[in-house]
């Protein structure tokens, strides 16, 4: 049989967020290299005879580890093998799928993309924040805390008061220095924000603040996103998941307030 590499989506952490076109190709993978976001109970999934192989990035391995990925891959294909390439979330979000694909073009290594749901989603589901919503929010900008150094700092005022939400993966382990890089990309302080770490598992911690309070808050495991915006006001609010913060913010206007207010 030739070999094929399926670069799987393995979402945010709950199984059951798999797709089953994920879960069939788990169950029939000769091969699965995995990253270290994809969950432990996600991989009890894998088919028994699968090679597993755990290419995460802990210990800070860089490129060459990169390059190290692509060689695997490419080589358990060439062996006639059926390999999942894994990935938390969706594979086209911050995954570096797009180097791998590169790498198995260039082999003339048939692949197959199979998305997955990223973190943005599963976060805004479990604290039900709508990512975009009627006279408040109409657009979504997914993007990365990293910013690079040698580029522009992104303008985000005119993204934010046009009606934007952001969702910051990678918000990084200061949130002093966070709410500074976001300041200076333009996002007002007082913008409403979720941190959600974990989300979608049963580890998941939310808080709901404003980005100048960011620092306040106790601090939360890893990974988690930022969710920023006027949409966060409609945040399910409870005493139990979230942090006195939340009562300072305050509620959404409904669209028929909003027109009244137009009009007054
Ligand atoms: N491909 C992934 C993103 C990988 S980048 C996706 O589509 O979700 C890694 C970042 O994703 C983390 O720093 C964090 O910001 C976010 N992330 C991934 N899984 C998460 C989870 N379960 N809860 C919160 N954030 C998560």
């Amino acid at each position: 049989m030739k070999g094929k590499v399926y670069l799987v989506g393995a979402g945010p952490g709950d199984p059951e967020l798999l797709t089953l076109k994920a879960l069939r190709l788990l169950r029939q993978a000769d091969a699965v290299l995995h990253d270290d976001l994809v969950s432990p109970q996600i991989l009890t999934l894998v088919s028994r005879k699968a090679q597993l192989h755990d290419v995460g990035k802990r210990a800070g391995r860089k490129s060459t580890h990169q390059e190290a990925i692509h060689f695997l891959m490419i080589e358990l294909a060439r062996q006639g093998l059926q390999v999942v390439r894994l990935k938390g979330g969706d594979p086209l979000v911050f995954g570096r799928a797009g180097e791998e694909m590169q790498a198995l073009r260039k082999a003339g290594i048939e692949f197959e993309v199979v998305p997955g749901v990223t973190a943005a989603f599963a976060a805004a589901a479990s604290v039900e924040i709508p990512l975009t919503l009627r006279q408040t929010a109409s657009s979504l900008l997914i993007m990365t805390g990293q910013f690079a150094d040698d580029r522009p700092v992104p303008d985000l005022r005119s993204m934010i008061d046009s009606g934007t939400t952001i969702a910051l993966y990678m918000p990084g382990s200061d949130p002093r220095a966070t709410v500074e890089r976001l300041a200076a990309a333009g996002v007002p302080r007082h913008t409403p924000c979720a941190l959600i770490s974990r989300a979608s598992t049963s580890a998941q911690q939310t808080a709901v603040t404003t980005l100048e309070k960011l620092p306040n808050i106790r601090a939360q495991a890893k990974p988690s996103i930022l969710i920023l915006g006027d949409v966060v006001r409609v945040a399910k609010l409870s005493r139990f998941d979230f942090q006195a913060l939340s009562a300072e913010l305050l509620p959404v206007q409904t669209s028929a307030e909003a027109e009244e207010a137009n009009r007054a």
